[in-house]
């Protein structure tokens, strides 16, 4: 089965001709969103609450910024951009009592409607665009011609104008200039979630971190173990982006592939392989959906406590003494309590 994929021409900006979009948040991926869509012509407005730190930000960018709950009536499309932790909240307060019908909601990830936690009402149509990327790539990536790819899918379409309105959006987001594919919010939001768990995030840091802890145990130099087990990695994984694991075994010596294949499935064999479904399991029968919203509920101490025991890891600490003499790699040190600031911070990373 092969995905069909859509690209500028498959999207009609007059879709969105005279309608107004409303961005509702303006973190990693709002800011973004807002500044591309803007720059492709349609009318933006960003949606804020009263107190929120990124007015300011907003509007030095020269958007226009209003209470949530104004922008929504203000607006033909609603995209939510605010954390998925917060969506319910901010939806059930200020976006639901002002939605009619015509109107085009639009959520960058599928969490909040695959678990039930956001029930739109049937007037409205129900759309995702989202972007395979941070939001400060969807930003630079669009300022330099390109785009970083997207999912979108339209859960409902009750005027005839979803899905057009959705790859319009798209479009204007630069998503169509790399690519961008339809999927639905259950198979989004289950693939999104397995791939941060099992690979992106938890796996990769579980491996790295293991591997460190396992060259210092043995006596190696914990400098020389970050150098092998985190620096390098980029580089290994900049070949497999720009030509699959083909090209990354191409460039490596006969040696290294040698390893790779003898030693990786050693590793990674199938008693991971039943956890990854485990992992995959929880994640489609809603056990870590409960767990996570429970968790916020709850004042977040398991993901406090959990956060703390990792951020003075060794490794960590290596780290960020070598990168400070590489200034060329544009080094961020991350504080406690200033995790999140840093991590949203528009162009954080650049
Ligand atoms: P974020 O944490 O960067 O920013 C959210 C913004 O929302 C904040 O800057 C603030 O302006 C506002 N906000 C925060 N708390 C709020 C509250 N309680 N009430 C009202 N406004 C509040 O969020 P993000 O990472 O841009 O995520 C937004 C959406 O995009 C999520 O659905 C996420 O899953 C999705 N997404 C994110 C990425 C990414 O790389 N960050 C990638 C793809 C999809
Ligand atoms: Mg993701």
């Amino acid at each position: 089965m092969t995905a069909t994929m859509y690209y500028d021409n498959d999207a009609d900006p007059s879709a969105l001709a005279g309608q107004t979009v409303a961005i509702i948040g303006y973190g990693s991926q709002g800011h973004a969103h807002a500044l591309n869509l803007a720059e492709s012509g349609v009318d933006v407005v960003v949606g804020l609450a009263p107190g929120s730190k990124s007015r300011a930000l907003a509007e030095e960018a020269g958007l226009r910024v209003m209470d949530v709950g104004d922008a929504v009536q203000a607006a033909d499309v609603v995209m939510i951009l605010v954390p998925d932790t917060a969506q319910k909240a901010v939806y059930d307060a200020d976006i639901a009592p002002h939605l009619r019908a015509g109107q085009l909601l639009l959520f960058a990830h599928g969490f909040n409607l695959r678990y039930g936690r956001i029930d739109p009402p049937a007037v409205v149509d129900v759309g995702m665009v989202a972007p395979k990327g941070p939001g400060h790539l969807v930003r630079s990536v669009y300022q330099a011609g390109g785009g970083v790819p997207a999912l979108f899918a339209v859960d409902r379409d009750e005027s005839g104008t979803g899905r057009p309105r959705v790859l319009a959006y798209a479009r204007a987001l630069g998503c169509t200039r790399a690519g961008v594919l339809e999927t639905t919010f259950k198979e989004e939001t289950e693939t999104d979630l397995f791939g941060e768990q099992a690979v992106l995030c938890g796996g990769t840091a579980a491996l790295v971190k293991m591997a460190f802890e396992t060259l210092v145990e043995a006596g190696y130099q914990p400098e020389l173990a970050y150098f092998e087990t985190m620096h390098e990695l980029k580089l290994i994984v900049d070949l497999m982006y720009r030509g699959g694991l083909n090209f990354m075994r191409f460039s490596v010596s006969d040696t290294a592939e040698y390893g790779d294949y003898v030693s990786g499935p050693r590793l990674i064999d199938d008693s991971v392989r039943e956890r990854m479904r485990a992992v995959l399991g929880d994640i489609q029968d809603g056990t870590f959906a409960d767990r996570w919203v429970a968790e916020n509920e709850t004042g977040r101490h398991e993901f406090e406590r959990l956060r703390a025991a990792d951020r003075d890891h060794q490794i960590e600490q290596v780290g960020a003494r070598l990168r400070a003499q590489m200034p060329f790699l544009d080094p961020v040190e991350v504080h406690a309590g200033q995790a999140q600031a840093a991590a949203t911070r528009p162009g954080a990373g650049r």
